[in-house]
């Protein structure tokens, strides 16, 4: 027998499911939530805060050494790869709190246990039975690992947060988000890393000139970076690893970070057995308003197929409550969504690669600047700064907006707004610098690199 019922019941408290439940607590309906993990989901436990807070970590070793070059004289201090872990894992669990504290704060029913749909409008966890008007699969999903040989031996990004020993020399296979931001910290903070890509170049879908800049600054950094490379085998080596590459050649590690993509948590969930049409890799298949098929099953985040970053599942999840417990029928644009890779230096962008732009819009024009930030007159450092962007030849609207350098994700956020808003060439023109930035390059920047 069902023992309570709710409007809404959301199986997943990560930042899609949390927000959900929040802002239909917010309008009245009775919600629970249930987890058996961590408040927060991957964002909060093992993906967006704590690999920012490393990166932060990792910044400190070239500050220490650009410092000189600044009058500052000493020697630099060594990191504590326990502190770091103890510090991070405390700010964790403080936000942890937070989360709940909300949910409850609006009376949010907190269930801590795996879930499992019984029927389109029932949901059991650790035995007990629920009935919702409403459910919410918000499960999110986790790194996959492709079949290789002694694939067992290695760490995903799960578990490199709080790796018992500081790995000396890492190995990373992959070259998306995940991999180039591990590579670019475990560097940072004084790792030897190897990184292995499969392909031509890393960040596939970004554009180009970012993809070969980041490249060169990633290797100028130390990142032993290998394109056209991959892992046949992994062995165990007198206490260490030893990965057999597809060319044969073979190096040792402490660790093998495979970061080769996500799936879907679509598993255990009781999604097969009710019928609910799932995408060939498990992804929920749903509408514009995040239904499925079947009407009172909703889903979003990264369990379906669409834009993977927190700020997007916190968006649909609005658009979804608005939608079940509103008068809302607006469903999200998808378009001009900006993005960052936490690496070093950073990428941020909004909107068309130029390739996607000439495909797209036929004839562009295209922006670009390259040069040593002003910090680096002194510190030392060779690294270089990109900017570059993208506009329509027809209507002279931006159409995208790049950028490799310190700070490209606080950059280009308020650039988003002004695309958003449909800002042409013209208009950032006609907008004065903030000076001395790099930024200010956004604005000033006036001979097509390509007529
Ligand atoms: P991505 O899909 O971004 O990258 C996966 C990488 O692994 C690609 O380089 C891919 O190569 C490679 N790969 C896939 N399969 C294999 C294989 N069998 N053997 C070798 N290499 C393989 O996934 P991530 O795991 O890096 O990140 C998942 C998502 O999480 C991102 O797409 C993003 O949406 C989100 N994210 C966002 C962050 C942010 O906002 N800063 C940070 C981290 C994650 P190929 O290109 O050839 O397919």
């Amino acid at each position: 027998m069902a023992s309570e019922e709710f409007d809404l019941f959301v199986i997943g408290a990560g930042s899609g499911g949390v927000r959900a439940a929040r802002m239909a607590a917010q309008r009245g309906a009775r919600v629970a939530v249930a987890d058996d993990a961590p408040l927060g989901g991957t964002c909060v436990n093992l993906g967006c805060i704590p690999k920012k807070l490393y990166s932060f970590a990792a910044h400190y070793a070239e500050s220490f050494e650009e410092s000189r070059g600044f009058g500052w004289a000493g020697s630099a201090p060594v990191l504590d790869w326990a502190a770091l872990k103890v510090n991070r894992a405390r700010e964790i669990s403080r936000l942890n709190a937070i989360y709940a504290g909300l949910l409850d704060g609006v009376g949010v029913r907190i269930l801590r246990g795996r879930a499992r749909m019984l029927g389109p409008n029932e949901v059991e966890v650790d035995g007990a039975r629920y009935r919702a008007r409403y459910i919410l699969v918000a499960t999110g999903g986790r790194p996959v690992v492709p079949d290789t040989a002694g694939a067992e031996l290695a760490i995903t990004s799960n578990e490199i947060f709080d790796l018992a020993v500081f790995p000396r020399h890492l190995l990373v296979v992959g070259g998306g988000y995940i991999a180039c931001e591990f590579a670019s910290i475990f560097r940072g903070l004084g790792a030897q890393v190897t990184q292995l890509y499969r392909g031509e170049q890393v960040l596939r879908g970004f554009d180009d000139d970012v993809r070969n800049f980041l490249a060169d600054e990633m290797r100028k950094k130390g990142v032993d970076l290998r394109t056209h490379s991959g892992v046949a085998r992994i062995e165990r080596d007198a206490g260490r690893l030893r990965a057999t590459l597809h060319d044969g050649s073979s190096l040792g590690a402490d660790q093998v970070l495979y970061a080769t993509g996500r799936v879907p948590n679509t598993a255990g969930l009781g999604l097969n057995d009710l019928g609910v049409k799932l995408a060939a890799n498990g992804a929920v298949i749903v509408d514009a308003h995040y239904r499925s098929n079947l009407t009172s099953v909703h889903a979003l985040g990264d369990v379906i197929d669409r834009i993977h970053l927190t700020p997007v599942a916190l968006a649909e999840a609005m658009v979804l409550v608005e939608h079940l417990f509103g008068d809302g029928r607006r469903a999200l644009n998808y378009s001009l969504i900006p993005t960052a890779v936490f690496t070093h230096p950073s990428v941020a962008t909004v909107g068309l690669s130029e390739q996607a732009a000439r495909e797209r819009f036929g004839e562009v024009r295209v922006f670009r600047s390259e040069f040593k930030a002003l910090r680096h007159t002194l510190s030392g450092s060779t690294e270089r700064t990109l900017m570059k962007l993208v506009v329509d030849a027809a209507s002279d609207r931006v159409i995208g907006l790049h950028m490799v350098g310190a700070d490209a994700a606080e950059t280009v956020q308020g650039f988003a707004v002004a695309m958003k808003a449909g800002a042409t060439k013209a208009q950032f023109d006609a907008t004065i610098g903030i000076h001395p930035t790099a930024a200010e390059e956004f604005v000033t920047l006036r001979e097509p690199v390509v007529a």
